[in-house]
């Protein structure tokens, strides 16, 4: 309804307006908008993409130009008559040029999961890397969080910390086959219940062991894990 169009652009919502949106497309020409799996493409005159996840909570709503509405929404992008309005969108990524995005990982909540393509992603992947840091790469499988990273591999007993090359591909399909459950189970739901995601310290709903934390990959997103139930062997290169 937009393409096409000149849009003002804004962010009302604060973790939104931290990531520079408004600054750089305010005033572009929203030039297409194309669905890949749950991710929304914009792509913006000047070869700048916006990409949006809407995980479990996202909605977007099209309405007539300035209709009143309450809270704030994560992004409104305004036409000439028509807006758009982005309401909790926890993946909000700007990218210069299409060529990182169209090389997106199979969607975890597609029905069903295309486990064979992700793992053949995560087998071509440098297998030095920690299984944790792998599954938030949306290259290799888009749509997981860090919340979903921290309660998924607690759930199929797997340390975050695992090289890649230590994990079986039985291991692997298993995590994917448990983020894709627990987070289609909480599509539309109440709030998901947490094990161990932000609970370091707290004991471990299995064992009892306290939750530790530290943060993982080039992105540095905290990591939670028990040492005790999520062991299995690559432990070893946990920080201590
Ligand atoms: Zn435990």
């Amino acid at each position: 309804m937009l393409a096409g169009q000149r849009v003002e652009v804004e962010t009302p919502h604060p973790r939104a307006a931290a990531k520079g949106i408004v600054e750089r497309l305010d005033g572009r020409t929203l030039e297409s908008v194309e669905a890949v799996g749950k991710n929304l493409l914009l792509r913006f005159e000047g070869g700048l993409v916006l990409r949006s996840h809407l995980r479990m909570t996202g909605r977007w709503r099209v309405g007539k130009k300035g209709a009143a509405r309450t809270g704030r929404p994560w992004l409104v992008l305004r036409g000439a008559e028509h807006e758009a309005v982005l309401w909790n969108g926890p993946v909000l990524e700007l990218h210069r040029g299409g060529g990182r995005l169209r090389r997106l990982g199979p969607d975890i909540l597609a029905q069903p999961p295309d486990l064979d393509a992700m793992l053949e992603r995560l087998r071509h992947a440098d297998q030095a890397r920690h299984v944790g840091d792998a599954m938030l790469d949306q290259q290799l499988v888009s749509g997981i969080g860090n919340m979903w990273k921290a309660e998924t591999l607690w759930d199929a007993r797997l340390s975050p910390w695992r090289p890649l090359a230590e994990v079986t591909d039985e291991e692997l399909r298993a995590v994917l086959q448990s983020a894709h459950r627990l987070m289609s189970g909480s599509v539309g739901g109440a709030r998901p219940l947490r094990r161990i995601y932000r609970r370091a310290g707290r004991a471990c709903p299995r064992c009892g062991t306290p939750i530790r934390s530290h943060p993982q990959g080039d992105d540095a997103r905290i990591a939670y894990w028990c040492a005790t139930c999520q062991a299995g062997g690559g432990d070893v290169a946990a920080p201590a």
